[in-house]
């Protein structure tokens, strides 16, 4: 039997971490917790979270760090994520993120953090012609679109551009990855919890990188 996983998918919007969460957690057998899904979530179903979320969100700002981190706390305190695992997806964003999620992940800690590397201008040509399901958040491109009409072929939702994929929000979202979410980088690298993995290709190229390196990583922390 696949042992489950406890994992941080760290990279710029438009690396791929969507398509490869999904098939992680799959391989893995693990909710994927996507912070943007649940968010959107909140959004749809108008919730006081949601409804103060959205502003930020449409413009590509973050949403303060104790709104989300309650949020997550909440998600993987859960049986089903204390039980196996899970992949986060989206969080932590920033340092104080990083910081709090430790705890909230305490005693048994996270198994690994994947940092998926894309090009820059890679990411905004796929941000660009990202589409996605408004129901159940299936990844698609204008370049492969769904079978049928922009009908999802997963779950038969209508498939549209993000609200936060205009130029402006992608830009924002990029700088402050850089600002804030790049230097999580190397905090996890002095925790000895990183390994960066080459994110172009083929998403099942890119998926065989990331369950390789998390099987030698397990194998290190079982050698020591
Ligand atoms: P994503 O789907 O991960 O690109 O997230 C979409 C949007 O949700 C982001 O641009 C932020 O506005 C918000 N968001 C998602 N995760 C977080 C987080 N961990 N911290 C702050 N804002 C977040």
């Amino acid at each position: 039997m696949i042992p489950g996983v406890r994992l941080v998918v760290l990279g710029k919007q438009g690396a791929g971490k969507g398509t490869q969460c999904v098939r992680l957690s799959h391989h893995y057998v693990v909710p994927h917790v996507s912070t943007g899904d649940m968010l959107r979530g909140e959004v749809k179903s108008k919730t006081p979270l949601g409804v103060r979320a959205q502003s930020l969100m449409d413009k590509g700002e973050l949403i303060p760090d104790e709104m989300v981190m309650e949020m997550v706390r909440a998600r993987l305190s859960e049986r089903d994520t204390r039980g196996r695992g899970f992949v986060l997806d989206g969080c932590p964003r920033t340092i104080a993120q990083g910081k709090e999620l430790d705890g909230i992940v305490h005693p048994f800690g996270l198994d690994i953090v994947i940092d998926l590397r894309v090009p820059t201008e890679l990411v905004m040509k796929r941000l660009a012609s990202r589409r996605v399901c408004v129901d159940c958040g299936a990844n698609y491109s204008t370049a492969a679109p769904p079978m049928v009409n922009w009908t999802c072929d997963v779950c038969g939702g209508e498939v549209v551009q993000r609200e936060d994929d205009t130029e402006e929000a992608i830009q924002r979202r990029l700088d402050l990855y850089e600002a804030e979410t790049a230097p999580l980088i190397s905090w996890y690298t002095e925790r000895d919890l990183l390994v960066s993995i080459n994110g172009t290709g083929s998403p099942d190229a890119v998926t065989r990188r990331v369950v390789g390196a998390i099987d030698t990583q397990r194998q290190k922390f079982r050698q020591e």
